[in-house]
């Protein structure tokens, strides 16, 4: 693909390798949900993309996408938080958001009741807390916590594959993590895995959501 094409031309070049990742999984493209990646980039880049057709949205940090969704509440699109989420930042973010991908502590939970919000729980692949996500072990009793707040609704599990790993290993043991919370919680089916450079692992490994952002985006301008 070559560096700066356009944006109509990086969607369909993702678009088309999403549905050749699908027939190679035997799978429907229409049950994945591509979320782009918006971080960085300013919300002119938002509209571009909601004229080509995208209608799902992802930030990652609350102090640029507090702004950037407000002054985009005109355009009918759905928007995910996918980056960690301060305690105390939780309510505001949850106030401008559809979906949470980095739910990751029973605090958080806590603090989000009474919103009406998807949730994914974050899990941690890594040996560093740093990273976000609780430990897989730790994952059922994050679930009944989602579960029992007010307005929550569990959709699944999120995780991003660990640098220096082969992704597709990475996401066959979030695949066997979400197939256990299932017989927990069986609404929580969906898997939120799969970015730029790992969607074809991902797709075949069961993600229903994908988190692209440069693949699609562009390169991001260096923050600040
Ligand atoms: C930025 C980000 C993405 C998108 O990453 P790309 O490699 O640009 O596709 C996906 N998930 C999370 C959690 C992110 O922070």
């Amino acid at each position: 693909m070559a560096a700066g094409a356009p944006l109509a031309e990086r969607l369909h070049a993702v678009h088309e390798g999403i549905a050749d990742a699908s027939r190679e999984a035997s799978r429907d493209p229409a049950a994945i949900t591509t979320i782009v990646v918006t971080k960085f980039h300013p919300a002119t880049m938002v509209r571009e993309l909601h004229d080509l057709g995208v209608r799902n949205f992802g930030e990652s940090r609350h102090q640029e996408a507090q702004p950037k969704i407000a002054g985009l509440s005109d355009l009918e699109a759905t928007w995910h938080f996918v980056g960690q989420l301060q305690s105390k930042k939780a309510r505001q973010v949850a106030s401008y958001v559809d979906v949470i991908h980095s739910m990751d502590r029973d605090s958080l939970a806590t603090a989000l009741a009474g919103f009406a919000l998807e949730v994914f729980i974050q899990v941690n692949l890594t040996e560093d807390p740093g990273r976000g996500g609780v430990a897989p072990d730790a994952i059922h009793r994050l679930a009944d916590q989602v579960e029992a707040a007010d307005g929550l609704h569990l959709r699944g599990l999120m995780a991003v594959a660990p640098l220096g790993r082969e992704a597709r290993a990475s996401f066959s043991f979030v695949r066997e993590l979400s197939e256990r919370l299932v017989e927990h919680v069986p609404t929580a089916s969906s898997l939120s895995i799969g970015m730029s450079g790992d969607y074809r692992d991902a797709i075949l490994e069961g993600a229903t959501h994908l988190r692209i952002g440069t693949a699609i985006t562009g390169n991001r301008p260096v923050p600040g």
